[in-house]
């Protein structure tokens, strides 16, 4: 039997979500973020499915290529900009769109071959500090960029939020750092013309005020929430992705007996432990704890002891007449990614992320 482990993406749900993203953010125009092989859901998979956004965001040169490949024509926006100056002849091919974070990449638009220009998005450094030019610096950068033939008029302008799954809900959580970024890119860039995008998937759901001409979500497409607590279904999104396999073995195990690798989980009780053909070399996470939520049968169980590189315990005192075979799911409709991460100390963005090859791929 062909193990039964199973990625299964829901085509719908990404344009589902697309559409939600639309409803909350009328007025921009949507990039869709389809980086890291659309969020561990399969790149080609993932931008076809969404084939109406207005522009895809990406991180690599090779997934341009793969997008174009398909036949699709919208701007597609290399998130990290280039870093060699032969990536420029590339983004011209393709074609693709930089952004533009660093003086470095400047002296390569500056030296580069004479050719059709580059359309590039200055990126405003609001207080994350990862990429970005200094608040102080963006009006000198962007009168630079305009006198080099190689950029294309109509320079875009964006930043990126550190916080936006804080909501400013006057809660525990305040959205100050939210705030603060706002206001840094509004001065900063005061004034000079051009598009402006600021909101990731967070942003989206949560700041109605920075969704700007473009808003930029990822994990919002798939389903999937990083505001602490909500998960996408909460938002009305709905999971792209579902985790499932099987039980492949159902054993009595005796009060006070040890379950896998260093025995980390003692049995209270005689009881039915099942095991799963699911583990870390499939991309389940394997710090997730005893006590992370399964579905067994559609009715919710718990893994028991560590997760193994292909198997998973799992505590079956809910249901004793669970047998092999029977259905397990690890997340998805029923049970939210978000949910299984955090209790894996992580958020639900990762997991979906890490799914390997071995997984069988469907679509429904
Ligand atoms: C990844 C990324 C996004 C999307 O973030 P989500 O939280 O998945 O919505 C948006 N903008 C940039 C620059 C990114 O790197």
């Amino acid at each position: 039997m062909a193990r039964a482990t199973t990625a299964t993406i829901h085509l719908d749900a990404l344009r589902h979500n697309l559409g939600v993203i639309r409803r909350l953010a009328p007025h921009s125009r949507v990039m869709a973020v389809v980086k890291a092989d659309g969020y561990g859901h399969g790149l080609e998979r993932a931008a076809r499915a969404l084939r109406d956004a207005d522009a895809f965001g990406v991180a690599a040169l090779s997934d341009v290529e793969r997008i174009r490949a398909l036949g699709l024509s919208q701007p597609v926006l290399l998130l990290s900009g280039f870093d060699a100056p032969e990536d420029l002849a590339q983004l011209r091919r393709l074609p693709a769109e930089a952004v533009i974070h660093h003086f470095d990449q400047i002296e390569m638009l500056a030296q580069a071959e004479p050719g059709p220009p580059i359309r590039c998005w200055l990126k405003v450094d609001t207080g994350m500090h990862r990429l970005g030019f200094a608040p102080s610096s963006v009006r000198a950068v962007h009168a630079r960029l305009c006198e080099l033939p190689n950029v294309a008029d109509g320079i875009a302008l964006m930043s990126h939020f550190a916080s936006s799954d804080e909501f400013a809900d006057g809660g525990a959580v305040d959205g100050a750092q939210t705030r603060t970024q706002l206001r840094v890119f509004a001065e900063a860039t005061a004034g000079l013309p051009g598009p402006r995008s600021l909101a990731n998937s967070a942003g989206v759901l949560g700041w109605p005020d920075a969704h700007a001409d473009w808003v930029r979500p990822g994990g919002a497409l798939y389903g999937i929430s990083v505001v602490a607590g909500r998960p996408g279904r909460d938002f009305g999104l709905r999971p792209a992705m579902t985790l499932s396999t099987r039980l492949i073995a159902v054993n009595r195990i005796a009060r006070g007996e040890r379950i896998g690798y260093s025995g980390t989980w003692e049995c209270p009780e005689d009881m039915p432990v099942g095991v799963a053909a699911i583990g870390y070399g499939d991309g389940y996470p394997r710090h997730a704890p005893s006590g992370t939520p399964v579905l067994v049968n559609g009715r919710p169980a718990q893994t028991v002891g560590r997760v193994s590189m292909d198997l998973t315990a799992i505590d079956l005192r809910g249901q004793p007449d669970a047998r092999p075979g029977d259905p397990v799911l690890l997340w998805g409709d029923g049970l939210p990614v978000e949910t299984v991460a955090e209790a894996a100390g992580t958020i639900g963005y990762q997991p979906v992320c890490s799914i390997t090859g071995r997984v069988r791929f469907v679509e429904d």
